[in-house]
C-alpha cells in the first residue's frame, strides 16, 4: 500500500466530567479542556489522537489547516506534520495551532501502525521496554485529606505518585507545605516514589529563586523524586541556578511547545528531567525528537501527561521508545482516561501498566462510553457518518 490518503479529520470536544486541574481559575466539569482527533482515510482507515486544549479551538484549527492536509499521505506522519508546522508560521506557532497538529500527529502515527500491523513503539525505532511505571497524579489538599487520597490510590495498586498544585505554595505557609508532604510519604511508605510539582505555570505564582531553594532542601528530606515547575515557567536562568543549587532533580517544560523552544533549556542545563506534552508540543514526531535531544545532554525525558487514554497511549509507546524513560503520568480519578476506550488500563502487581503490542497506539475508543463525554462520538469513527450528518445541513 503507497498511499492512504486523509479524507477528512474531525475533533470531538470531552466535557461534561473534566477532572480539576488545581488551577487559580478551576476547571468545572462542563469546560472542554481536552478533545479527541480522528484522521479518517479513503482506505477506511481511522487514527485517533488527543489535544490538551478547548474543542472549539481545536475543531477550529483543523478547519483552517484543512487545505493543507487534504488528499495528503496519511502513511507520513512526520513529513505531512511537518508541512502543517511550516506552512502555518504565520497564525501563532507554537500556541493552539500547535496544540491541534499534535492531535493530528499523534492519529497519523496510529494509522501507519495500523496498516503495517507494527505498534508506533516499533516504528519510532525500536522496542527497550514492555511496561512502564505509571505515577498517579493528584492535586495537593491539606495533610489529612492527602494522606486519605493517597492511601486510596495505593489500594488500588499504583506504587509511584506525584502531588502538585492546590494550596502548595499558594497558601503562604511553608508549614503547610512540609505537612502536606511529609503526610503525602507517611501514606505511600518509604519504597514508593513520590514527586512534588508546584504548578508554578499557574496565574500568577506567588514566589521565585530563593522559595524554590528553600523548598527543594526541604523536599529531599522526604525522599522526592522531582521538584516540578518550581519557578514560573519562562524564569530560564533561576532554572540554571535551581537545577545546579537543589539537592533534589529539577523538572519542567510542559507549557513549551515546539521543539524548537525546548533547545537552550536541554543545551545550557536548565533542566534535570525535561517534559514536553505530547498532545501540546506538535505530537509524536516532535516529542521524539526532544527525547533524544535531551537524552544526548543527558537530561531525562518523562513526558508530562495530563490528557486522555489516547495521550496516554502516545506516552506509553513513546516511554518504550525510549531507553532511559521509565515512567509515564497518569491521572488519578479521571474518566477520560479510565473510561472512553472498551477496555480500562490495568496495573500489574507491581503497579506497571503492559505497553499495548497491538497495531498503532494499541488502544479502542469506546463509543457508548464517550457518548457520556462528547455530544457527536460518531464522527470519531466514521467518515461517512460524518458525511451523513452534513447533507441535511446543506439542504
Ligand atoms: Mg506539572
Amino acid at each position: 500500500m503507497q498511499t492512504v490518503k486523509i479524507t477528512s479529520i474531525v475533533a470531538a470536544p470531552l466535557f461534561g466530567a473534566s477532572p480539576k486541574g488545581g488551577w487559580s481559575a478551576e476547571i468545572k466539569p462542563d469546560d472542554s479542556v481536552h478533545a479527541l482527533v480522528a484522521v479518517h482515510t479513503d482506505q477506511g482507515i481511522t487514527g485517533h489522537g488527543s489535544v490538551f486544549t478547548d474543542g472549539r479551538l481545536v475543531a477550529a484549527a483543523i478547519d483552517v489547516l484543512r487545505p493543507l492536509y487534504e488528499g495528503e499521505n496519511a502513511l507520513e506522519p512526520e513529513r505531512v506534520t511537518e508541512k502543517l508546522n511550516q506552512n502555518s508560521f504565520w497564525m501563532g506557532r507554537g500556541g493552539t495551532l500547535t496544540h491541534a497538529i499534535s492531535g493530528i500527529d499523534i492519529a497519523l502515527w496510529d494509522i501507519l501502525g495500523k496498516v503495517t500491523g507494527q505498534p508506533v513503539a516499533r516504528l519510532l525505532g525500536g522496542i527497550y521496554r514492555r511496561r512502564v511505571q505509571p505515577y498517579c497524579s493528584l492535586l495537593m489538599q491539606e495533610p489529612a485529606r492527602m494522606a486519605e487520597t493517597l492511601r486510596a490510590a495505593h489500594e488500588s495498586g499504583f506504587r509511584a505518585f506525584k502531588i502538585g498544585w492546590g494550596p502548595f505554595g499558594r497558601a503562604m505557609d511553608t508549614r503547610l507545605d512540609e505537612a502536606i508532604v511529609r503526610a503525602a510519604r507517611d501514606a505511600v511508605g518509604p519504597t514508593a516514589k513520590l514527586f512534588v510539582d508546584a504548578g508554578a505555570s499557574d496565574a500568577h505564582w506567588p514566589h521565585g529563586l530563593k522559595w524554590a531553594l528553600r523548598t527543594a532542601h526541604m523536599l529531599k528530606d522526604y525522599d522526592v523524586g522531582w521538584f516540578e515547575e518550581a519557578l514560573r515557567p519562562d524564569a530560564f536562568e533561576d532554572y540554571r541556578e535551581l537545577r545546579r543549587a537543589s539537592p533534589v532533580p529539577i523538572a519542567g517544560g510542559e507549557v513549551l511547545t515546539r521543539r524548537q523552544a525546548f533547545l537552550p533549556w536541554i543545551v545550557h542545563g536548565a533542566l534535570d528531567i525535561v517534559q514536553p506534552d505530547v498532545t501540546k508540543v506538535g505530537g509524536i514526531s516532535e516529542q521524539r525528537r526532544i527525547a533524544w535531544l535531551a537524552d544526548e545532554f543527558g537530561v531525562k525525558y518523562i513526558g508530562h501527561g495530563w490528557n486522555t487514554a489516547i495521550g496516554l497511549a502516545a506516552d506509553l509507546q513513546l516511554a518504550a521508545a525510549m531507553p532511559l524513560t521509565d515512567l509515564v503520568e497518569y491521572i488519578g480519578g479521571s474518566p477520560y482516561v479510565d473510561a472512553i476506550c472498551a477496555t480500562s488500563p490495568v496495573l500489574d502487581e507491581e503497579g506497571f501498566l503492559a505497553v499495548p503490542d497491538r497495531a498503532g497506539l494499541g488502544v479502542e475508543l469506546d463509543r457508548e462510553q464517550l457518548a457520556r463525554y462528547t455530544p457527536n462520538p460518531a464522527v470519531l469513527f466514521s467518515d461517512r457518518a460524518r458525511r451523513a450528518r452534513a447533507r441535511p445541513l446543506r439542504a
